[in-house]
């Protein structure tokens, strides 16, 4: 059985643990590999390599970081097939989603190429007489990101692209479901010219997580994953000096308003709601509609669109499957929970993925796409993040009921309308409490240089992911004011004891 251990100072580190968790092949339940669950003195050993590394790193010009971006975007590019499927391979997802998650995650590189540009900071020239300011915006030293399951190359590379290319150096704790990943994106880095010690990957479980939260070598964390999970990192890192950024769950609503182009609207709530089984976390699970009439025709076309889904493996050779499995039987069994749940409770459930057979699959954690009409918000399956193929449509009379509804909600990731109304589309964007709005667009997910993050308990810290908000986490500001001699000398005696104005 292979197993993926840590990769620590330009290289492969083999851990001495006992502990070890199990990687599968969703799509099959075979377990393929297994991950080691690092002791707290192998994370330690992965912050010394990065602590060391940074005084060199941190003195490197940017232009110079930024052509090892540069050359790593070229070899994600040259690698892309082999790191697509081992992203479908360990996660589950179709190949060509594979493909663009990769996509979105060199775009942050592409991003980070630009840093000389970006970390410049910003210059006055005689804020007084004879006196300028310029500020440097400094990297902060060892940073550490801590990623989910769900998107095993994104995730990372909104982070450490950015915390690089600004002078820090890095750890990274991958997801110990898809673990290879990490491994992978160290390799490429280092052929992409990173000296040794910059980035380091270590894998584990708590007992890792808790040595970056607290080792006063390291200075930010970032983080993504559930939301109990992310308010514990918070407290923790914040409580321990650190910078943090911690982004959790979501429930992600839309409004289809009466006048919305249904045909359109219709297939991209499909696609939004079910692409990577549901696993996203901006997927869309819940479909606010305005009017009965416009909830009847919506259901209608759903269900036909839904039922022609193709489920089964990521990587085939034929045509491609629209939806691959959830990511482990543990999993699979909690979304089942779910969906008996609305029933329960009074949801009528109009497709029903329960009990997937995919053919020669007999044992993948298939859950089919699931549509539920009549859910109210008093319903566990209203409520709760299911992170799988689960779509609930809630029906209210107007726009105003439909805004409060998901003003109400405790998490706060994306939110869209479709409409073909401009004022109410503005009106929604001002007042939704949502990180991210899309106006006809289902998956409202900004590009690398803008900023990634929602509202409410779907983050923690100010500071979103990527774009200038990234850049601004990753470094510190100085601001240095200047004044040279001929000025001093004219002032060499005296002293001022009132605040000092420029003007
Ligand atoms: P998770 O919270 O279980 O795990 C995330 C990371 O935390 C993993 O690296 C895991 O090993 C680590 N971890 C888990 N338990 C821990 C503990 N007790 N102490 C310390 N570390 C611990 O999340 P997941 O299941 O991997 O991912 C799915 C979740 O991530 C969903 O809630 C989804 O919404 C969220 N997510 C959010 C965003 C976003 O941008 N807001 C993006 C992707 C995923």
């Amino acid at each position: 059985m292979e197993t993926v251990h840590n990769f620590i100072n330009g290289q492969i580190a083999e851990s001495s643990t006992e502990r070890f968790g199990a990687v599968f092949n969703p799509a099959t339940g075979e377990q393929t590999r297994q991950v080691v669950f690092s002791k707290a003195e192998e994370a330690e050993a992965a912050v010394a390599a990065a602590h060391a590394a940074f005084p060199a790193w941190k003195k490197t010009p940017p232009l110079r970081r930024a052509r090892v971006m540069f050359k790593f975007k070229e070899l994600l590019e040259a690698n892309q097939d082999k790191l697509a499927r081992l992203i479908s391979n360990e996660h589950g997802k179709v190949y060509s989603d594979a493909v663009g998650e990769l996509t979105r995650g060199l775009e942050v590189v592409e991003f980070a190429c630009g840093i000389p540009h970006l970390q410049k900071g910003e210059s006055s020239a005689n804020v007084g007489s004879g006196v300028d300011s310029h500020s440097i915006m400094q990297p902060l030293g060892v940073c550490a990101g801590i990623t989910p399951f769900n998107f095993p190359a994104m995730v990372p590379m909104w982070m450490f692209p950015i915390a690089l290319a600004t002078g820090n150096t890095f750890v990274l704790k991958p997801s110990e479901k898809d673990p290879s990943l990490g491994l992978m994106l160290a390799e490429l880095l280092k052929e992409a010219g990173l000296p040794d010690g910059v980035f380091n990957v270590v894998n584990g479980d708590k007992e890792a997580v808790d040595v970056l939260l607290t080792d006063p070598r390291v200075q930010a964390v970032s983080f993504v994953g559930s939301t109990p999970i992310a308010e514990y990192i918070y407290s923790t890192a914040s409580a321990h000096g650190k910078r943090c950024q911690a982004l959790g769950g979501a429930k992600n609503h839309c409004v289809l308003m009466p006048d919305a182009d249904l045909e359109m609207a219709s297939g991209a709530i499909v696609g939004a709601g079910f692409g990577a089984a549901g696993e996203r976390c901006m997927a869309l699970s819940v479909v606010v509609a305005v009017g009965d009439e416009t909830a009847d025709k919506l259901v209608a076309s759903l269900s036909e669109s839904i039922n022609k889904m193709r489920v089964g493996p990521g990587i085939v050779d034929g045509p491609e499957n629209d939806m691959g499995p959830v990511i482990s039987a543990q999993h699979r069994d909690k979304i089942v929970g779910y969906i008996d749940s609305g029933v329960e409770q009074g949801a009528k459930l109009v497709v029903d993925g329960r009990g997937c057979q995919v053919e020669g699959h007999d044992n993948g954690y298939f859950v089919g796409p699931t549509l539920f009409d009549d859910v109210t918000p008093d319903m566990t399956i209203y409520q709760d993040e299911i992170f799988g193929p689960v779509l609930s449509v809630v029906r209210v009379p107007d726009y105003q009921t439909a805004l409060e509804l998901i003003n109400r909600h405790e998490y706060g990731n994306g939110s869209a309308i479709f409409t073909r109304d401009g004022e109410t589309a503005r009106q929604f964007s001002e007042d939704v409490l949502a990180g991210m709005v899309g106006v006809n667009v289902p998956i409202p997910v900004p590009m690398a240089f803008h900023s990634f993050g929602g509202w409410k308990r779907s983050i923690f810290g100010p500071l979103n992911v990527h774009g200038n908000d990234g850049v601004r986490f990753y470094t510190r500001m100085k601001t240095v004011t200047t004044r040279w001699p001929a000025s001093v000398r004219l002032e060499t005696h005296d002293s001022h004891f009132t605040m000092p104005t420029m003007g």
